[in-house]
């Protein structure tokens, strides 16, 4: 039994087992300039009696279910209250629920209060995946993301402290070949302040639909990075990540030429030894064809 979802339809790579409910449809900020996701779609929020017969029939058919994904681009944009309904109604439903999980922007976290985040957490809502994209004010301005590096630690923190477990993205890439040191240096100091849970860092793919308004809102900058640039970042963000706290990081997502795995801090020099050898071996890197290029 599937749920009739309104497409497209997209969730994070280590949620391809779970449950999909589209509490909200859209991203209701829907301007990050490399994102082409929901261009298609206008932010909505789905009703109470479409949600909850939803989780009735999913109820019904995968009473086992463990994870829920809160799907789209930013359910957490939904009022507390309404998230806590939901939320509640889920684990109630089903009984051997593990985790539920939602994607979230920097904005939306800030909008909530410390209570409001806590309430949420305290009935059933465990994880958010947020984007950081990049710790540098003026590449998270030329990709127009509407953060800057201080609200995006100030929220990955609040978030933390209200007991959620953080997955955050960065993009390799995204400062081009002009801002490639600053997108690096800003992007590790965010991480470093922060400390989330779970780090995955992604190359830069532009969607042949946004490439060009991608490139106008650089005015003319945006060189993009080669191979072995990004290898070059990838050393160089390991590198200056300073934390003292768990921070799973992965670049082994689909997009990446070279992929790397390991976590913070302890396996830090493990990382940064095993990119000196890919320099040596070039041969390892994934072929751009399977890349999407
Ligand atoms: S906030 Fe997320 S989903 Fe929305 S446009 Fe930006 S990257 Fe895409």
């Amino acid at each position: 039994m599937m749920l009739n979802y309104d497409a497209p339809l997209y969730r994070p790579p280590s949620e391809a087992r779970s449950l999909i409910f589209q509490v909200t449809l859209g991203c209701s900020f829907n301007e990050c300039s490399f994102c082409d996701m929901y261009r298609s779609k206008e932010y909505s929020e789905r009703p109470w009696d479409e949600v909850k017969s939803e989780i009735d029939m999913m109820a019904k058919y995968l009473p086992d279910t463990r994870r829920v994904f809160l799907a789209d681009g930013d359910a957490l944009n939904l009022d507390s209250d309404y998230m806590i309904k939901i939320v509640k109604y889920i684990r109630e439903k089903f009984s051997k629920i593990e985790r539920i999980s939602c994607y979230a922007m920097p904005m939306n976290i800030l909008k909530k209060t410390s209570e409001e985040l806590k309430k949420m957490n305290e009935s059933g809502l465990d994880m958010f995946y947020l984007g950081i994209e990049s710790g540098s004010d003026i590449v998270l301005k030329k990709v127009t993301k509407g953060a800057i590096g201080k609200t995006i630690i100030k929220s990955v923190n609040k978030a933390k402290d209200a007991g959620y477990i953080m997955s955050c993205m960065v993009i390799l890439g995204l400062g081009g070949r002009k801002y490639s040191k600053e997108h690096i240096k800003g992007t590790a100091e965010v991480i470093s302040a922060c400390s989330p849970n779970y780090v995955g860092a992604l190359t830069l793919y532009l969607e042949n639909g946004i490439k060009q308004e991608f490139l106008d809102k650089y005015e003319g900058e945006f060189v993009r990075i080669d191979d072995d640039e990004s290898l070059e970042e990838l050393q160089s963000l390991i590198e200056q990540i300073d934390t003292k706290e768990e921070i799973v990081f992965r670049a082994n997502h689909g997009s990446n030429a070279y992929t790397i795995k390991g976590t913070f801090p302890q396996d830090k020099q493990e990382m940064l030894d095993k990119i000196e050898w890919m320099k040596q071996h070039p041969e390892i890197m994934r072929p751009q064809g399977l890349r999407g290029f």
